[in-house]
């Protein structure tokens, strides 16, 4: 009998990242359009010489799980580093979840959490939102104990949708569900520090935070962190793989977080981006009344809405911008000065065209 591949693996489809072409304005990934200062380039130089490449990488990051702590004010004995924010969502789905339990996320959001779901054959709900794309704490919990749910995972600040809940609201949801809450705060930091639950893991026996660096010019690195109580904590630990954050990355990111005052500088410059984008694009709303629904985001990208979303994804392709596309709508991720004007004038003729 030759070899059979089983029928999930069939169905499965590499990730395709965007073809490499020359000159193409990648406004598609959500990374940081600023590489890190030439300063601390010069830093991360030097640490590399230190390491030992002979040894093991030390599995519970300790030094970068304190840089951490300190960067956001956490307790580092609530954190694990994961190798990408994906490994640990990958970790959540087949540990936390046992075969055919279930798992509630919203649609659209992050992909990825419906993606390990099929692999690890548990149960993927998905609570739709509607046009405004918006989502109560009641729909959340509604949905979580109508089936039964182990846990609820989703971004918030929200990727795709760009929009945001309250800490007030997360934290509603967090204390009426039975099911571990895992809230991925990748994008917070754009929006408002204050809106986090970040901190508020010792209260809570079923909430954990994940964050990561890719967002913040660090997306080369893979790394990612969980924040939760001591006992999640704990279980997290006992079920990772033991290395899985080699050593370079432990010592660049930790370098990184100690630099405070140049992340939040990059972070600030990455909102100022983000809302000239964003008045660009409602100012072409503007003048064409009607031709997609815009959200007030919370993010490093900016998300529209329209029925010929991937008409106006292959006219951007043609003029070699890339961003990203969904059945009906778009995310345009905020770039340097350059390169937001030019997805705005081209957006702009787009409509103009059609
Ligand atoms: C980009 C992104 C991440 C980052 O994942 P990494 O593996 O850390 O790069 C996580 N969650 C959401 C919602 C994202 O958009």
């Amino acid at each position: 009998m030759p070899y059979q591949i089983n029928e999930k693996l069939k169905k499965l489809e590499a990730y395709t990242p965007v073809d490499e072409a020359e000159g193409i304005i990648h406004l598609d990934a959500n990374e940081s359009f600023l590489n890190l200062p030439a300063a601390l380039l010069q830093k991360v130089g030097e640490l590399v010489q230190t390491v030992n490449f002979n040894r093991y990488p030390d599995p519970y990051a300790t030094e970068l799980c304190q840089a951490f702590g300190a960067f956001y004010g956490v307790n580092p004995a609530h954190v694990t580093a994961g190798n990408g924010s994906d490994e640990l969502i990958s970790i959540l789905i087949s540990a936390f979840l046992m075969k055919g339990e279930t798992v509630v996320t919203t649609a659209p959001d992050f992909s990825m959490y419906t993606f390990y779901p099929k692999l690890a054959e548990t149960n993927c709900v998905e609570v739709c939102k509607g046009d405004g794309f918006s989502v109560t704490p009641e729909e959340l919990i509604q949905k979580v104990q109508s089936t039964h749910a182990r846990m609820l995972l989703f971004s918030n600040p929200c990727n795709p949708t760009s929009l945001g809940l309250t800490k007030e609201q997360v934290l509603q949801v967090v204390s009426n569900v039975n099911a571990l809450v895992v809230v991925d705060e990748a994008y917070m930091d754009f929006w408002d520090m204050s809106q986090s639950v970040l901190g508020q893991e010792d209260q809570f026996d079923n909430l954990l935070i994940l964050k990561t660096c890719s967002k913040m010019g660090m997306a080369a690195l893979r790394i990612g962190f969980a924040v939760a109580n001591k006992t999640l904590t704990g279980i997290f630990h006992a079920a990772k793989s033991p290395y899985n954050v080699n050593t370079l990355t432990q010592k660049l990111a930790a370098l990184v977080l100690q630099e405070k005052n140049t992340l939040q500088a990059e972070t600030m410059a990455v909102r100022q981006s983000r809302k000239y984008l964003q008045q660009g694009v409602q100012s072409i709303l503007a003048r064409h009344s009607g031709a997609f629904q815009l959200y007030q985001s919370c993010t490093n990208f900016v998300t529209i809405r329209f029925p010929r979303a991937s008409a106006c994804y292959d006219f951007l392709m043609e003029k070699k911008i890339s961003v990203r596309c969904f059945p009906d709508f778009l995310r345009i991720t905020a770039g340097s000065d350059t390169e937001n004007k030019m997805f705005l004038a081209t957006l702009e003729s787009y409509f103009e065209e059609a």
